[in-house]
């Protein structure tokens, strides 16, 4: 596996691999990565030629107040992680080698972003979206691997893909979870041991909803306010949003009839978790 720094490097290989002919899939991370997103490279390995992994701390996907300076970073482990699982390159820039003194283009998808997490994280966005632009770009993948953990960040790269007509497929992966129902995620690092055994509210309570939906319950209300209660009644949770939007334009709902995302954003103790479950 080719461990990079640059995007003349990778675009050295890429420029090799398309002359031979040879399809790519492009996993995009923030490293320290755990089972989640090895489910993302095992699939992106058997559906292409070759595979790269970008772990990149995204900077501009971050508000001011939030976790950039802390966020956890295991580049080796990262890297024996990607090998074992048969990545071919590796992609781990610094924010310089990605934005220049002089960068000024952002890429952004209305509408989409505005409510859910783009409620209290207004840039947060904005900056996926131009991260993964220049992803796209750099590595000339034809396919992208893309979790559900982060749905809406789904939804708005595949509008995005969609309206700017990127040549490049975008697949959705399962949300993968610890034994216990908690979605995997690098910030659970952040749980001390009695919020890490309360974490599991989320997930039941997601559990209750998603029920409640599948046995035929059309009120949206009354399924937020069942989830809602259900983690309000653990006093360590406090929450960001509870909400149901439609599955397409990601606005809320009063009847649920089409697709939709049932999507919950919830404080243990200061950690910031998100999880969500979508009814087709
Ligand atoms: P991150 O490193 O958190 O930016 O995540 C990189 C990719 O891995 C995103 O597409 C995430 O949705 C995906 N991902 C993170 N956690 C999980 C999980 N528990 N299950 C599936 N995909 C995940």
């Amino acid at each position: 596996m080719k461990i990079t720094h640059t995007i003349n490097e990778v675009k050295t290989c890429v420029r090799e691999w398309k002359k031979a002919g040879l399809s790519i899939g492009l996993v995009p991370t923030m490293g320290y990565l755990h089972e989640g997103h090895a489910s993302l490279i095992e699939r992106a390995r058997k559906e292409n030629d070759k595979v790269i992994v970008s772990d990149f701390v995204n900077p501009i996907q971050f508000g001011p107040k939030e976790d950039l300076a802390t966020y956890p970073r295991d580049f080796d482990a990262d890297c024996k992680l990607c090998e074992s699982l048969g990545a071919d390159l590796i992609f781990n820039p610094e924010p310089a080698e990605m934005y220049s003194d002089t960068f000024h283009s952002y890429v952004g998808v209305n509408t989409l972003s505005e409510g859910l997490c783009g409620k209290s994280r207004p840039i947060h966005f904005n900056g996926v979206c131009t991260v993964v632009s220049k992803l796209f770009n750099i590595s000339e993948a034809d396919r992208a691997y893309f979790g559900q953990k982060d749905a809406q960040q789904l939804a708005i790269v595949r509008r995005m893909v969609r309206d700017l007509n990127y040549n490049i497929e975008i697949i959705g992966c399962p949300i993968i979870r610890e034994e216990d129902g908690l979605a995997k995620s690098s910030r659970n690092t952040y749980l001390k041991a009695d919020e890490r055994e309360k974490a599991t509210i989320l997930h039941k309570a997601l559990t209750k909803g998603e029920e409640m939906v599948r046995d035929g319950e059309k009120d949206a209300k009354a399924v937020i306010s069942a989830v809602s209660d259900m983690i309000s009644s653990e006093p360590l949770a406090k929450i960001d949003y509870v909400d149901i939007v439609d599955w397409n334009e990601l606005q809320e709902v009063e009847k649920i009839e089409g697709p939709i995302l049932m999507a919950v954003a919830v404080y243990i103790g200061s950690v910031r978790l998100i999880d969500n479950f979508i009814v087709e």
